[in-house]
């Protein structure tokens, strides 16, 4: 039982407890590829969260993992089979609850670990900030924090060679052999403005991927996801350090 993992601690142990700091991890329900699960979001953030906490808690951090939410925006996908969606007005209404729980109970920390792409929680957390102004709300993609080029040779975006690595490193079990894995070929806007990131609008999936897939997973390795688990792991576990020691009413300088 891991005392930093909401899931698996009990009453006994949370009757006076005093956690400084919540950690909501938060993934998505979707096609991967061919190759890998439709939870893979999901184990990358529950995984990845519950790693890098164990590094925090054992250093003296009051901190508490709470259950991953398991559905993600795809919007993008919605002729996907069975990938499922949860709109953004979802996403802050799941999210105003939790809020207003650790608000009520003087818990005045909370980072969003997120896992998906799609998921955008910096209007959400804007909107809530107001309502809730002695709550300190920040949201980390953890796919982000690193230079991936340092870790892996093929850029992509989706179940390419970084998560591929990630899952070969994570969960094995459920990757298919790697005669199944397709291209992760994605097709190009052709108003080349939206190729240079400056102007956005929402992939359609279907159209620009035949396997879901966004980047070649052909060089992934177990080996390459076990560097970037552990770099990225501790990385996190400092974040959640210096989030624990901050103070909410003095953070500039
Ligand atoms: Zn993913």
């Amino acid at each position: 039982m891991r005392s930093y993992i909401l899931a698996e601690t009990n009453w006994q142990n949370l009757k006076d407890a005093k956690i400084e700091l919540a950690i909501l991890p938060w993934g998505a329900t979707e096609a991967h590829n061919f190759h890998l699960p439709y939870a893979t979001d999901n184990f990358e953030a529950d995984l990845i969260a519950a790693a890098s906490a164990k590094i925090a808690w054992e250093k003296g951090a009051k901190i508490m993992v709470l259950p991953t939410i398991p559905f993600g925006v795809n919007t993008g996908q919605s002729d996907i089979y069975l990938n499922i969606n949860m709109n953004p007005s979802t996403q802050f209404a799941v999210l105003k609850d939790v809020i207003e729980v650790l608000n009520r109970q003087g818990i005045h920390k909370l980072i969003i670990f997120n896992s998906h792409g799609g998921n955008d929680f910096k209007p959400i957390l804007r909107e809530l900030g107001l309502k809730f102004p002695n709550m300190f709300l920040c949201a980390t993609d953890w796919f982000q924090s690193l230079d991936r080029k340092k870790y892996f040779d093929i850029p992509g975006d989706h179940a390419d060679e970084m998560e591929t690595s990630l899952l070969l490193y994570l969960k094995p079990e459920f990757v298919l052999p790697k005669e199944k894995w397709g291209k992760g070929k994605e097709k190009k806007h052709k108003i080349k403005s939206f190729s240079e990131g400056w102007v956005w609008t929402e992939r359609k999936w279907s159209q620009i991927s035949k396997d879901t897939g966004v980047g070649d997973p052909a060089l992934a390795t177990k080996e390459k996801g076990e560097k970037f688990f552990k770099a990225l792991t501790k990385k996190m576990s400092n974040l959640f350090i210096d989030l624990c020691n901050a103070d909410i009413l003095d953070l500039y300088e």
